[in-house]
């Protein structure tokens, strides 16, 4: 439960000139102030930061996936 509370942020200023160079791998598109991002895995290397609303958790290995690339893996 905590763990989880942890890999959620909060979108401020900072976080919102560093992320939104690369922007949202998820969609494509931009963060904005005050929404909510989550660490999770995807097509990409590694963890990236993307909208909470297009990612899932997976309780079995504790960890946020993007939602396509984790239907598609499980096929
Ligand atoms: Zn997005």
């Amino acid at each position: 439960m905590e763990d989880r509370r942890k890999l959620k942020i909060l979108m401020d200023l900072e976080k919102l000139n560093t992320l939104n160079e690369e922007g949202c791998l998820a969609c494509g598109g931009k963060f904005t102030l005050g929404e909510e991002a989550v660490l999770a895995r995807g097509k990409w290397e590694g963890f990236k930061y993307i909208h909470e609303d297009e990612a899932f958790f997976d309780k079995k290995t504790n960890q946020h996936y993007e939602r396509r690339y984790y239907l598609n893996s499980r096929r």
